[in-house]
Formats: structure tokens, C-alpha cells, sequence
């Protein structure tokens, strides 16, 4: 069956319905401001449903009943009916959300696809931990460990809502998904306005292979819907990823209802490159760090702190490697960054490029639209170096093409910069002692730190999020996992 991307109806509980209002918006392609297909815009009322249709399915339907290895064959047919889909796939990642190929192959498809497999297989395991001694008083279905007299079971919290941003869609909408299913929650999807077509594909695949009624929804629209969906009382836990703002806005709705809420947000990140760094590997991790998906990473290291004996030097190699990245269209193979989201996302990087400059801060590089594309949201990668780092483009998230360059003398002040901002997502060290970068890493305060690059790809055993305004909890790894159960303990009198 080929991809769907003319959509004007919303995957509610298992069934197709026209949203509310009727209203169908155009999907436009960044690179060509094209229409590339429609999506119906989601009202609070289809919220409502989606919201019955949940809580529904998890108080009386199979889902958070069946053993986990039902649901994780369920869910293997899911993730094979994806990857069924790859080619069709990658080419909306290109065209909804202006990845470059091997951005929308590896980072959106592939990792999405590692983590969805991941869970499946982490709640195979859970199977196999029936305690023998009191196995005849407990579900086998359920797992279980014994802790004394006392049995620990992990049970499915109950009806949750992932909203997500819309840099990384087909991915952050499966890093959530995944685990959100595999608990045996019920689960309702709120993409971001911009890129709806990445989410309502995973209807049809969840139609395909016959998910019980109501486990899955996806709402599309804006701020009321996910207003609804965060303060209804009969949503227990939410997922979001997006900005610290919304984020923090979010954690208030939930409040009243006490909802759990784990929040996957934005940096300001900062890699550290030491004198005895390899300077080519340094500036090459460099240069991607800010032109990767147009600068629209959460995990970006835009914070470039560089030892002042090297700095001139290195930035004469970012600039050097940075001419030699071809802008253009995201679906040419040829082509290494790829446009911005919207002409709004340009403004406001275009904004700040302006505050860069006016707060005296050295243009090294770019800081343009790039002659000659006239048409979709590009934009040239722009090279800043700072004199300090509370100047504004150093302290503030931008989700553009921009790198601040910083000097330092020593260690412990490349670490008070790396410090000194109120995001802790990810980070970065380059020198050729691995005692030296390690040491380094562990006074960073971040969720991450990557040592000459890092492993280059999502690990999915390992747990991902951020300190500070970055976040609250994680996802991957058993952690995230634990993010969508309770624990429930049941003790037994001994005698
Ligand atoms: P955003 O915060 O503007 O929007 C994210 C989502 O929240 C959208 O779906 C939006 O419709 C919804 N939303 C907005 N107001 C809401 C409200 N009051 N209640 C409920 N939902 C609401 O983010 P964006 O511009 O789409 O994405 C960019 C941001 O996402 C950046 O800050 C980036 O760092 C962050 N991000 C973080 C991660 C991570 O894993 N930490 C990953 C990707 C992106």
C-alpha cells in the first residue's frame, strides 16, 4: 500500500473520523514551499474523544491485560509494518521535515526503528522474572520479583499522551509510542502543527495490523488540544518534547490533576576542545553540531569552547569545512544542510544573528539567506565568535545554523563555561588524553557527554535526557521504560 499524505480524517481509538470542525490544512514541503499533502486540524472536542477512547480501552479492554509477550508480538508487527515502509518513510522525513537523506534514513528512521525494538524486546525479558516461590499466588503474565516476603510488579500507569516538536518527527513520535505501548498504556499522539503527516501515517500502519480498540490515537492541532489533553483528569502521565517555555507551561496544566510528566526539552550545549585535541575530528564534529537538520537539534553542542592556543586555528577550519557544505534541496544526495522549518524559524534565527552582531559579538562567517534560493527556508550557516558567554546567542536556544565560538585557558574554566547556562542536555570533550576528557565530562553538568564525537549513533540501552531546564526524566534504557509503569508491591504474611 503506498504512503498515505492526504489525510482529512483522525486516527481516534482504532477508527478514521473527520475532525470536528472539518478544517484540513496543507503540508508544506520546507525546501519548495510546496504542498506536498493535508492533515486535518484537530479541535479540543476530538480530544475529548480520543481522551473517553483511552481511558476506556485501559480500565476495560485487553491491552494493559495481556502478557507482555502478547503485546510485544503485537507491537513486532507494528515495527515490521514500518519497516515494511522505509523507502516511503525516509522520503516524508525529507520532504515534511526537510531532513537531508542520510538525516532522515539514520537519525529519524533507523534509530527510531532501534529504540520501537528495543522496548519490544525489554518487555520480552520482563516475562521471565516469575518468582518460583510464590509463582502459584501471582500472574505469570505480569513478571514479577521477590523481595523478601514481598512482591514487586510493574503495572502499566494508565492513559498517556505524548506531545512532540517537529524537528525529529517520525522519530520523537516513536520515542514515544514505543515505550507508551510496550507498558500497556493507552496512547494518544499530539505531533507539532508543522509536521502532522509523520504522525497520521502511524494510523494507518496501527490499522493495518489491528491494534485493540481505543489503545492508540492521534489528535493533531495546536495549543487548545494540547491544552486538553495535559489538564483532563483522566490522562495519567504525559511525554513532551519540545521547548523548555511549553514545557514549563505544561508541567503547570498537569498539576492540578498531578499527573506524572516527563519533559524532553531543549539545550544549549556546549563542546569543549582541548589543545591536545585531533583538530580536524574537533572541527568536523564541529561543523555537524551546528548544521545538522538546519542547527534544529535539541542535542546540538552551538557552544564551542576551544582553547585559546588553537581557537584561531580552529576556526579558521570550521570556516574552510563549513564552505565546503552544499545547502539546497534536503532530497539531492548531494546536499548537507537542508532549510530551516518555516519562514517564521528563519525570522527569529535571522533575529537573533542580528542581536549577535549588535551585542558586538565577531561575524565569522554566513549570516544570510544564501543567494540563488529564493524559494524554501534556507539559511547559511553562521559562524559567531564570542567574547563572552553571557552574551544572548551564547545563553539562549536559537534552532538555527549558529555556533558561538568561546576561548579558555583552562580546564576549569572551559568547565565553568560549559556550566554557566541554564540548559544540561548534552556536551562535548575533544582532547587525545582520555583521562583528561573524562574527567572533564564528569564536572560538566549535562545528561550527556560525548568524548571525541561519542559512538556517533543513538544507543537505545542507554538512558537519554537532560539537567536543568533541559528536562525531567528519560527516555531509552529501563529508565525510560519506567517512565509509563507503577510499581506495585504485594507482601505475603511468612507463616
Ligand atoms: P514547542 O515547545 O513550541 O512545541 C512542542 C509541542 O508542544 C507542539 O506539538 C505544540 O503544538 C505543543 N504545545 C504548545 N503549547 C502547548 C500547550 N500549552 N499545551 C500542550 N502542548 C502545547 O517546540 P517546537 O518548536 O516544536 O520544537 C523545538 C523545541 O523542541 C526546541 O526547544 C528543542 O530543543 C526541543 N526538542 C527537544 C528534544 C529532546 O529530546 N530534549 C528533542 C527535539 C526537540
Amino acid at each position: 500500500m503506498p504512503l498515505n499524505t492526504h489525510f482529512d480524517a483522525l486516527y481516534i481509538g482504532g477508527q478514521w473520523i473527520k475532525p470536528a470542525n472539518s478544517s484540513v490544512e496543507a503540508v508544506i514541503n520546507p525546501a519548495s514551499e510546496e504542498v506536498i499533502g493535508e492533515a486535518p486540524v484537530g479541535t479540543v472536542d476530538d480530544a475529548e474523544r480520543a481522551i473517553a477512547a483511552a481511558r476506556k480501552a485501559f480500565d476495560e479492554g485487553p491491552w494493559p491485560r495481556m502478557s507482555w509477550l502478547e503485546r510485544a508480538a503485537i507491537l513486532q508487527k507494528f515495527h515490521d509494518a514500518l519497516l515494511a515502509r522505509k523507502d516511503e518513510i525516509v522520503a516524508l522525513c525529507v520532504a515534511e521535515a526537510g531532513s537531508i537523506v542520510p538525516v532522515a534514513n539514520i537519525m529519524q528512521f533507523d534509530m527510531a526503528m532501534d529504540g520501537f525494538q528495543y522496548y519490544i524486546h525489554q518487555i520480552q525479558r520482563r516475562d521471565f522474572s516469575v518468582p518460583s516461590s510464590v509463582s502459584v499466588h501471582t500472574n505469570w503474565a505480569t513478571g514479577g520479583e521477590t523481595l523478601g516476603s514481598t512482591v514487586k510488579v510493574y503495572e502499566p500507569l494508565g492513559v498517556s499522551v505524548g506531545i512532540t516538536a517537529y524537528n525529529y518527527p517520525f522519530f520523537l513520535n516513536l520515542a514515544k509510542l514505543g515505550p507508551a505501548l510496550a507498558s500497556g498504556c493507552t496512547f494518544i499522539l499530539k505531533p507539532a502543527p508543522q509536521t502532522p503527516l509523520e504522525a497520521l501515517i502511524l494510523g494507518d500502519v496501527a490499522s493495518e495490523i489491528g491494534l485493540p480498540e481505543g489503545v492508540f490515537s492521534i489528535i493533531t492541532g495546536g495549543i487548545n488540544v494540547g491544552e486538553k489533553l495535559t489538564t483532563d483528569p483522566r490522562v495519567d502521565q504525559i511525554s513532551f518534547t519540545g521547548s523548555d517555555k511549553v514545557g514549563a507551561i505544561i508541567q503547570a496544566q498537569a498539576a492540578p490533576t498531578l499527573k506524572r510528566v516527563a519533559l524532553e526539552l531543549g539545550g544549549k550545549s556546549a563542546m569543549i576542545v582541548c589543545e591536545d585535541a585531533d583538530l580536524q575530528q574537533a572541527a568536523f564534529n564541529g561543523v555537524v553540531n551546528f548544521t545538522n537538520q538546519c542547527g534544529q537539534g535539541c542535542v546540538l553542542q552551538t557552544r564551542q569552547i576551544v582553547h585559546n592556543s588553537i581557537k584561531a586555528d580552529y576556526i579558521e577550519m570550521l570556516k574552510a569545512m563549513v564552505s565546503q557544505v552544499n545547502i539546497g534541496d534536503p532530497a539531492d544526495p548531494e546536499t548537507g544542510m537542508g532549510p530551516l522549518i518555516s519562514d517564521t524559524q528563519r525570522q527569529r534565527v535571522l533575529a537573533y544573528i542580528e542581536q549577535g552582531k549588535a551585542d558586538g559579538n565577531r561575524l565569522v562567517y554566513g549570516g544570510k539567506i544564501p543567494a540563488g534560493l529564493d524559494k524554501g527556508f534556507y539559511l547559511e550557516p553562521t559562524i559567531f565568535d564570542c567574547a563572552s558567554n553571557s552574551t544572548t546567542i551564547a545563553q539562549e536556544e536559537i534552532f538555527g545554523p549558529v555556533v558561538c565560538v568561546m576561548g579558555f585557558d583552562t580546564d576549569e574554566e572551559a568547565i565553568a563555561i560549559a556550566n554557566d547556562s541554564q540548559y544540561g542536555l548534552s556536551g562535548g570533550v575533544f582532547s587525545q588524553d582520555a583521562g583528561r576528557a573524562y574527567r572533564i565530562a564528569m564536572q560538566m553538568r549535562t545528561g550527556g557527554v560525548l568524548i571525541n564525537g561519542g559512538g556517533g549513533r543513538l544507543n537505545p540501552t542507554v538512558p537519554f535526557g537532560g539537567y536543568k531546564r533541559s528536562g525531567i526524566g528519560k527516555e531509552y534504557g529501563e529508565e525510560g521504560l519506567n517512565e509509563y509503569l507503577e510499581i506495585k508491591v504485594i507482601d505475603f504474611r511468612a507463616a
